[in-house]
């Protein structure tokens, strides 16, 4: 499992580099946002979440996803969207409404 982390449109906040439980996320001279230990990430997706200008994606396991797909995270008030882009089968997007999302 590893992330992806698009350096152009990182805007270095920061808020990833403080939220991965690894300390996995660094910022480099410039304040991009790097992954310094691409192994160790368990894939918590604690830092799609985090980050508000998307710059950073997940890479799907091909047994989730299919080969080559990733996902990232998207924020429209209370309804986070986790947007898919698939390779094979294009976008698709998951609404989890966060009010909503710890009830059984
Ligand atoms: S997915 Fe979790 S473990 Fe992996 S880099 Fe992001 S915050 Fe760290
Ligand atoms: S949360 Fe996003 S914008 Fe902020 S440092 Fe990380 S990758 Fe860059």
């Amino acid at each position: 499992m590893s992330i992806l982390i698009d350096k152009n449109k990182c805007v270095g906040c920061g808020r990833c580099t403080l939220v991965c439980p690894g300390s996995l996320i660094k910022l480099d001279i410039n304040r991009r946002a790097y992954i310094k230990y691409p192994k160790d990430c368990w894939g918590c997706t604690s830092c799609i979440k985090e980050c508000k200008v998307y710059a950073i994606n997940f890479f799907l396991g091909a047994d989730i996803g299919g080969m080559g797909s990733r996902v990232h995270t998207e924020e429209n008030g209370d309804i986070l969207k986790w947007v898919i882009e698939s390779p094979e089968s294009g976008i698709s997007v998951i609404n989890i409404d966060r009010k909503e999302s710890n009830k059984y």
